[in-house]
């Protein structure tokens, strides 16, 4: 596997190969769920680029960006078992060099609901590196989990808009064998925090299972409440959104279960399709 950390040797790399590339951008910490977007791409493209890069862009002023685990050895060691063919790891420096002024988002109020009510310029900082990951690596196909949902229904917005790349693939959630979403940040969490853990995406299930155009409203209250009765010390959203448009749903025709729940300082995010 090739390493490169500059943007010019990546450019030039890229412009070596001939053939479909599929691009896989990750912040590392690498678990299942990024290899099965790894295994997508490698099943479907003639090269695959993996990126690890912990975007400061991405990260409030109180989050966990110092603390954000970068376990690179073992990332490396991951990637190249997979068959990556290149890995992408520039510096905050590199790629952010002294002087940078460009910063991407979108205006239709889709980064501004769930998370994006949460974490004021995310979805900015996401749109923004990948718009440059995109522009450097070049891909024909890139990968994304639906484990972010709202993170791909934007990304896929950014791309329609800016026609960078032929194809954004979603790939479904990865989950432990409780239910509980694969994330990097599930190893802040102590093992009492990570017994109550899987009640995120139990409460999604149960919701799924009787929501109905009449009680959409009562569920979702109820789903709130499951969670801190279960153990959660906070929930920041459970709510019902077109799977297009992450508009408000009042049916569950084409529609998804999105939440946020903290366990202490540990913030985790699930959804499913209804
Ligand atoms: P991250 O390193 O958290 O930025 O994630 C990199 C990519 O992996 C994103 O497209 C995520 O949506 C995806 N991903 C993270 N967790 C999972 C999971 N449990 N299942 C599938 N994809 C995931």
């Amino acid at each position: 596997m090739k390493i490169f950390t500059t943007p010019h040797e990546i450019k030039a790399y890229r412009a070596s190969l001939n053939g479909s590339v599929g691009f896989v951008p990750t912040m590392g910490a690498l678990h299942r769920g990024h290899m099965s977007l790894v295994a997508a791409a490698k099943e479907t493209c003639d090269h695959v680029i993996a990126s690890i890069f912990v975007n400061p862009l991405q990260f409030g002023a109180h989050e966990d960006l110092s603390r954000y685990p970068r376990p690179f050895e073992q990332d490396m060691a991951l990637l190249q078992e997979a068959g990556v063919d290149a890995l992408f790891a520039p510096t905050p420096d590199t790629l952010y060099p002294q002087g940078f002024a460009t910063h991407i988002h979108i205006t239709n109020g889709m980064d501004t609901v769930l998370c994006g009510a949460h974490r004021a310029g995310h979805f900015a900082g996401v749109c923004t590196v990948v718009a440059l990951l995109f522009s450097l690596t070049h891909p024909t196909h890139a990968f994304f989990g639906e484990k972010d949902f709202q993170q791909l229904t934007i990304l896929r917005q950014l791309n329609r808009d800016l026609h960078l790349v032929e194809h954004i693939i979603g790939i479904p959630t990865m989950r432990e064998a409780d239910g509980l979403a694969l994330s990097s940040r599930n190893r802040y969490l102590t093992p009492e925090q990570r017994a109550i853990a899987p009640a995120l995406y139990a409460t999604l299930c149960h919701l799924r299972d009787h929501l109905s155009v009449d009680n959409s409203k009562e569920l979702l209250a109820w789903g709130k409440n499951e969670l801190l009765a279960r153990g959660f010390t906070s929930v920041d959203y459970m709510e019902m959104r077109d799977s297009t448009h992450l508009t408000p749903a009042t049916s569950p025709h084409n529609a998804r279960l999105f939440a946020a729940a903290a366990l202490g300082t540990t913030r985790l995010i699930d959804n499913i399709a209804l």
